[in-house]
């Protein structure tokens, strides 16, 4: 028995009583064993699986290269940072790579961070207080909702990649210290900001604009800068003046974990200072940070893997698009098939493990009450082999889908 059971029975019986609730509506999440690397052919307790729902997007994460790095990095700095950035935790690989990152964003200097979730959270809350105001796509990841709520400006949601809906905020709040946040590839649904426009509103209205590319950086573009390479208007890369606050993480594209904020040194000189999730955490290990600057520059040399990712996508929404299944419209590796039910997405995501691949079925509250979906990440790591497989067990989905429906 656990002591807070003696002591307060009741404390514990209501948090079993959530916790029952949410498996009665089919919401509890189990954990997989895995064994071996992230790469297609993923080993679990008893099985071989084919997975296709890893953000491995360039298959990196088990690139002898980074591997190499990450062995050369632990020889030379050991395994810990043993301390705070500000203390005695930053190295000279810590170094290495912000640059290389500022360069790569075509920023003046980049700041590291632990994670992804630590970036979001510890950025906006640096950058807005009490009297703010943050306005987020209603569709914006966790980390990024979270740092709005927790910071003590006030937090409103725009519709999904509406930009009537933002400029009606923007206008309303202009007079106030505003943010404006965006993902950059919304992380569920695999679409992108339009940026274009959203740097015009937040320039016309005088807020700031903060962009999280978690899943563009080094995939989108020609050469993997991200959604920031998207939009030839902006003569090739969409700089700080325009977007000033820019995010990007390494646990996805680049097969390693943590994250950066990229922009001009005096926002990084301030983040330096003022972000709590960056001044009183543990500098992420030095040999991770020169892991990420090889699985970085690997990124850049090996243009294939982005050439390889697009042309699987563009299969993907081909093979799709004469199913009668609801996906969503994507041009990234992140493609959803919204089938609302949550029974119904369970099946077939059992469909799909019947076909030897595992696609997890994705359900509230990572997406909204009535969308849940099979999320289907694909990877410059697939073989032609796998993908024709994804896409036949889609095809016998489908057919129960319209059996379901006739
Ligand atoms: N932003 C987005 C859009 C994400 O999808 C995620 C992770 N799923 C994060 C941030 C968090 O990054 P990390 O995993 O490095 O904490």
């Amino acid at each position: 028995m656990l002591a807070t059971d003696a002591t307060n029975p009741a404390f514990m019986q209501r948090l079993r009583h959530r916790l029952e609730q949410h498996d009665r509506q089919g919401l509890v999440r189990n954990k997989l064993l895995r064994e071996g690397p992230c790469q297609p052919v993923q080993r679990f307790a008893d099985d071989d699986l084919i997975s296709f729902c890893s953000n491995d997007y360039l298959g990196l994460a088990n690139h002898p290269s980074v591997i190499a790095a990450l062995q050369e990095g632990a020889s030379r700095y050991g395994v810990g940072s043993g301390g705070s950035h500000l203390v005695t935790g930053h190295c000279a690989a810590h170094h290495a790579l912000e640059q290389a990152l500022a360069e790569h964003t075509g920023r003046e200097r980049a700041l590291l961070f632990s994670t992804g979730y630590m970036a979001n959270v510890g950025v906006i809350n640096a950058l807005m207080g009490q009297g703010g105001v943050v306005l987020q796509d209603a569709l914006n990841h966790a980390s990024l909702l979270d740092g709005g709520w927790l910071s003590r400006a006030r937090s409103i949601r725009y519709r999904h990649n509406d930009m009537s809906s933002l400029q009606d905020l923007l206008v309303q709040h202009q007079h106030e210290h505003c943010l404006v946040v965006s993902d950059g590839v919304f992380s569920m649904d695999g679409d992108v900001a339009p940026l274009p426009e959203l740097t015009a509103l937040a320039s016309r209205y005088g807020a700031g604009l903060m962009v999280d590319d978690a899943h563009g950086f080094a995939c989108l573009g020609a050469t993997g800068r991200g959604v920031i390479e998207l939009f030839p208007e902006h003569g090739g890369i969409v700089l700080s003046q325009a977007l000033p606050v820019l995010v990007g993480t390494f646990g996805k594209a680049l097969g390693t974990a943590g994250a950066f904020v990229a922009g001009d040194a005096a926002l990084i000189a301030y983040l330096e200072q003022f972000t709590r999730s960056y001044v009183f955490t543990t500098a992420m290990p030095p040999a991770l940070a020169l892991a990420t600057l090889a699985s970085l520059q690997v990124s850049q040399t090996e243009s294939w893997r982005r050439q390889r990712l697009q042309a699987l996508i563009t299969r993907f929404r081909q093979a799709t698009s004469a199913m009668a299944l609801p996906v969503l419209d994507s041009h990234s590796a992140v493609q959803a098939v919204v089938l609302g039910d949550i029974d119904e997405t369970l099946a077939a995501s059992a469909v799909m493990r019947d076909h030897g691949l595992q696609v997890s079925a994705i359900r509230p509250p990572t997406v909204p009450r009535g969308e849940a979906r099979l999320r289907i990440t694909l990877s410059a790591a697939h073989s032609d082999e796998q993908f024709d497989l994804l896409i036949r067990a889609l095809g016998a989905i489908d057919e129960q889908y319209r059996a379901r429906r006739a």
